[in-house]
């Protein structure tokens, strides 16, 4: 972000709570630059989980868990939920929270991490992928898209996860 959303002129740098911020020299506003929030959904089934195949960048062609990035006023879960159909075809009810991270590295999102079960549908790949698969614990892809995904995943299936 460059410019002040509401005034159209270059932001400037400022300190601010002990951090240089973007702001507005005109109004109040201050780029605050917070984390988007991103869901990732554990899907069990077939004795494995579901997986998608990545369309689009990054890592186009890496398998990822289904998720994306929650809309404006809408619940994580919903979100989660939303997600998993879009990419999947699969109708799910998130079952629990597994863990909410953040991934580091400057990367600006949060992570939530849910664990969703399968209450009807069908296995469809969505826009964002080019194909939907269950694995099983002993036959996931060796290219898993993320990092975070592939610990998640692994402390899902080795049963690390506390119950919440
Ligand atoms: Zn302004």
């Amino acid at each position: 972000m460059k410019a002040c959303p509401f005034c159209a002129i270059d932001l400037v740098t400022v300190e601010l709570g002990g951090k240089n911020r973007l702001a507005c020299v005109t109004c109040e506003f201050v780029h605050w630059n917070n984390p988007k929030p991103v869901t990732a959904t554990i899907v069990p089934m077939n004795n494995g989980i579901v997986l998608v195949k990545r369309k689009f960048e990054p890592f186009v062609g890496s398998w990822c868990l289904p998720g994306g990035f929650i809309e404006a006023a809408e619940f994580p879960h919903e979100s989660a939920e939303r997600e998993v159909f879009e990419e999947t075809g699969l109708a799910v009810k998130v079952s629990r929270l597994l863990e909410a991270t953040a991934p580091g590295r400057e990367i600006n999102v949060i992570i939530i991490f849910y664990e969703a079960i399968p209450v009807g549908g069908s296995l469809v790949a969505g826009d964002d992928a080019s194909e939907v698969a269950c694995f099983e614990q002993n036959n996931l892809p060796e290219d898993i898209a993320f990092d975070l995904h592939r610990q998640i995943i692994d402390n899902w299936f080795a049963g690390r996860i506390a119950v919440s």
